[in-house]
């Protein structure tokens, strides 16, 4: 269980998908880096955790 840290609302867990591996990029360079993604049929997956009231995600690298 993952509680938001905006509102303390219980977050929902689920995962973020892509047909690509996502990058993270640090602000003003652009070499980044590939997330750890898990595979979940044919999509790279993050697990993300969303907070409905206030519309924010929490992904695990
Ligand atoms: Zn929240």
């Amino acid at each position: 269980m993952m509680k938001c840290p905006y509102c303390d609302n219980e977050m929902e867990e689920g995962a973020l998908r892509s047909r690509v591996v996502p990058e993270w990029v640090k602000k003003g360079e652009k070499k980044g880096q590939l997330l750890n993604c898990e595979k979940h049929f044919s999509y790279n997956a993050l697990v993300a955790y969303r907070c409905d009231k206030c519309k924010k995600i929490i992904l695990n690298d």
